[in-house]
Formats: C-alpha cells, structure tokens, sequence
C-alpha cells in the first residue's frame, strides 16, 4: 500500500458535497485518518471493500461518508444498513453517523438491537428510516417479520466482522445479507483477518478492494525472552513464567502429546486453569477445549504444533515455547500468534542445554540474538492466583432449538440484565450453547439465565466447570482418567 500524499489525506479532496465538507470542519474533522484515506476515494467510487485496521482508527466515517453521499433523503427506504456484534458498538456507530449526517436535517437513522423491546422498533421502523444499524439476530427477526423492507439498500456494512464471527453471528449475516438487494455496494470492516473473514467475503462482496493500515505478524512487536532450565524443572518453570507475567491468555507449545498432558497436571497443581489440545482430543471434546480457550475462560492452551494448525484465536497475550522445536519456521510461526492487532505480544521460550544448537537456528532465521533471563530471578507478581477474566456457561439447547447467540445476549442484557460489554463470546453448537461472561457477574449471569426465558422458553444454565466436573464424578472410576 502506498501511503497516501499529504494533499491527499485533506478531505477536500474528495467529491463530497459542499455542506457535508463543511460538516466535517466543524467536527473538527481537518484530515483524513489512514484508513479513510486509503478507503474513501474507492468507497466513494462505489467499490467493495475488505479493510483491515485497528480500534479507533476512524472506521466508522470510512463507511458512513459513502453511505450519506448516496443517501436520497426524500425517500424514506432503508438505503443503508451496518450490522455490528453488539448494541454497545451499534449505539456508538449510530451516534458517529448521526453527526457525520448533521448536514442536513432530515436524515433518520435507526438502532435495531436485541435487548430490546420490538414494539417500539417495529413502529419506528413504519414511519421510515433511512440507515438502520443493528446486530444481526435482531435484523433478521426484523426480516422474518416482515418488519423492514430492504428492496432500497444500495450499502451494506459488515462492522467489527470478525468479532461478530466469534460471537456466532455466521448464520445470522448470511441469512441477513441474503435479503439484500443483489446490486449494492458492500464494505467489510474488520480488525483481524481470519479465514471466517475471507470466506464470509468471498460469498457477498463483488471484486473488492483491500485496504489494510496496520500489519499483523510484527516480529518486532513480540518481546521474546529466553530461559534456561534444567529439563527435571522444565515443567514447574512454565507455571513460574506464568505466575511472574501473568498474561490472561496464553498458548504453551510442546513438542510431544505426552507434555501437554504432564504439563496441564503441573499447572493445575499450580492453581492455573490450562486445558489440552492435542490430537487424541474426541471432536466434542475438542470444540469444548477452544470454546472456553477462545472465550478467556481458560488462561492456558497447551498444544501441540499439529494440535493448534489452523487456530485463529485473537488476543493472545503470550506464548510459552515449553521445548524448543528443531524447526526453526514452526518457532516463527509459533510466536506469530501473539502481538497481533495493536497489542505487544510476549514470547518466553525455555531451552535446556542439550537444546542451544536448536536456539541457534531460530537466532540465525530471525536475524536477532536472543536475550536470556534468570528464571530465579523472576518472582511472582502477586500473591493472587491467576485467573481466567471470563467464565463458561452452558446452556442446554443449541442449534436443534433454533437458539441464537442474539437471543442469549438478549436473555442477559434485557431490561435490568447485564451490560453487552460484560458478555464475551457466545458459541452455539448443536445440542449447547456457550456463553463467556465476566467471572465476577458469573453467579448473576446463571441466575438470570435460569429465570428469563430464551427462545420464548425456559432453558436450564450452568458454570462448564460444574458440568465437567459432575461429569468427571458419574463416570466410571476407571473412566474418569
Ligand atoms: P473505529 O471504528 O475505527 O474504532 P471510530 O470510527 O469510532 O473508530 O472513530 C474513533 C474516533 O475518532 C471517534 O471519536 C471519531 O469521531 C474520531 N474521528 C474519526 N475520524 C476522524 C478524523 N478524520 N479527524 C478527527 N477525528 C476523527
Ligand atoms: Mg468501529
């Protein structure tokens, strides 16, 4: 990507009309961020768009300046629609595009979320909007009903398009873009780029364009530190690494299927909460491992290289290298999975002296020697064990009852509920559901999953951990291990 010239990053160089540039001064808007530069002159061409780029990076306006330019005001169809995963981040886009559309008087825009009462948006919706932001169970439910009408929509935004995936909005975009009118401009918007992303825009975005500010995989934004250890203590010297930086999530890589099972038996001695990925893991097993992993619920994923193939998992604070592989690119490509997005990423490796030729090989690859550290000299940072920020739900009930991520964040969020931004992750399998929310409201949240009703039904919620563990008890003693 070229970057932009400094002429080019003013607004006035695009073909906006005259009240919306001045709009824009007095927003004090006085040039474009890099997302927008890069953005705006295909957007408002008319292009598709895949962009990549951080938190508060002014993407709101990079899809919403396009959306206004076309907007007829004087018809009252849907003209424009952004689905984001929650109504924390629909409320906040729909305010941005509000004042970004304060040129003109007229210009209705409305949040559809779940949580909500319908009433209220279904009459909204009858007396006409022009854009309508809302998340993607709540639009649908809109379709259903027969309650918004999108025969006008010539721009659809998919916001924050990998969050919604890892809430488990799949089903409900598809549905919801299916709706849509075929010829229309539709602009992906996401910070991560998993393969989730690229299949999602394969399937509904037209010869796009990608605009990405920002690159992932910094090999110089990952702080790698080595250690030496004596292999009788290698084991005990990963909970010690653990309890001195305390990252909240972290992947410890082994070389053989037999360390990660020694090794998640030595942490949970320790008091840490580590779980298993490794190939012998049932398939059910296995998405169970990386629903909590994935929710924050688990602070550590002990895996293999083999195991973890393929695992696109978003804020990872740190990665233990437990041996040092004798492949130099697999010890890249492990590190690679922190330090993503904006975060500093942490890689700690241990290596014991009949290792070090290995180390040479990974110094020689990367071009940089290593930095070694005393493991004795690292002391735990606070007496608190470490734990997990997030707990696992379970509901039972899943796809088979037709339960969608959109109906437990409603259960939960609904009126005197929790706060959207107190609940992460929200997976649905088959015959359950999953839902992350934060360990202090845990208790509250099964409580109140247990008393709503989802789905129009009562449904039955507990701690996994519970579940595991009574699981663990009913089963035969000579099954249990
Ligand atoms: P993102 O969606 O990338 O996280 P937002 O669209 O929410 O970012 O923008 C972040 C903040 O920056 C908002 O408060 C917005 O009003 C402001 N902002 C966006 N673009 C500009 C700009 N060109 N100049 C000044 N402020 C801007
Ligand atoms: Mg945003």
């Amino acid at each position: 990507m070229t970057s932009p010239t400094p002429a080019a990053s003013s607004f006035s160089s695009l073909p906006l009309s005259p009240a919306m540039q001045d709009n824009l001064q007095s927003l004090g808007y006085l040039s474009m961020t890099p997302i927008q530069a890069a953005s705006l002159p295909l957007t408002l061409a008319g292009d598709d768009l895949i962009a990549q780029a951080k938190t508060g990076s002014g993407k709101t306006a990079a899809f919403a300046l396009p959306m206004l330019h076309r907007l007829a005001t004087a018809s009252f169809a849907v003209q424009g629609m952004v689905m984001c995963p929650t109504r924390e981040l629909a409320d906040q886009v729909a305010q941005e595009i509000r004042r970004l559309a304060r040129f003109e008087p007229n210009i209705k825009v409305l949040t559809l979320c779940g949580g909500a009462t319908m009433r209220p948006q279904i009459e909204s919706l009858a007396h006409g909007a022009h854009i309508v932001v809302g998340t993607p169970g709540r639009l649908m439910d809109h379709l259903e009903r027969g309650t918004l009408n999108l025969e006008g929509l010539q721009t659809l935004v998919l916001d924050e398009a990998d969050r919604m995936l890892d809430m488990g909005f799949h089903d409900d975009i598809v549905a919801v873009t299916r709706q849509c009118p075929k010829k229309r401009q539709t602009l992906l918007f996401s910070a991560t780029y998993p393969e989730g992303i690229a299949k999602l825009s394969a399937q509904f975005l037209r010869a796009p364009k990608e605009v990405k500010v920002e690159s992932h995989h910094d090999a110089a934004k990952i702080r790698q530190l080595w250690f030496e250890v004596a292999s009788a203590t290698r084991l005990d010297a990963v909970a010690q690494l653990l309890l001195h930086y305390r990252p909240a999530s972290t992947i410890a890589f082994c070389n053989t299927k037999q360390q990660c099972r020694d090794l998640v038996e030595v942490l949970t001695a320790h008091g840490i909460e580590a779980i298993a990925l490794h190939g012998d893991l049932e398939q059910r097993d296995r998405d169970q491992v990386l629903i909590q992993f994935a929710n924050r619920s688990a602070s550590v994923l002990v895996a293999t290289d083999v195991a973890a193939r393929g695992l696109d998992i978003a804020q990872l604070e740190a990665v233990i290298n437990v041996d040092v592989t004798p492949d130099p690119e697999i010890h890249i490509h492990r590190i690679g999975r922190t330090g993503r997005g904006d975060a500093e990423g942490l890689a700690l490796n241990l290596a014991s002296m009949d290792e070090m030729g290995r180390v040479g090989n990974i110094e020689l690859l990367q071009k940089r020697e290593s930095k070694w550290q005393k493991l004795d000299e690292l002391a735990p940072a606070s007496k608190e064990p470490l734990q997990p920020p997030m707990v696992t739900i379970q509901i039972l009930g899943g796809k088979k009852e037709k339960i969608r991520p959109g109906d437990v964040l409603g259960a939960l969020t609904g009126d005197a509920g929790l706060q959207g931004s107190q609940i992460g992750k929200i997976n649905v399998t088959d015959f359950h559901t999953y839902v992350a929310v934060e360990r202090g409201i845990a208790g509250k949240a099964v409580s109140q999953l247990n008393t709503v009703k989802v789905k129009g039904k009562k449904v039955k919620a507990r701690l996994l951990k519970d579940v595991l563990k009574d699981a663990l008890k009913d089963a035969r003693p000579d099954a249990a291990r």
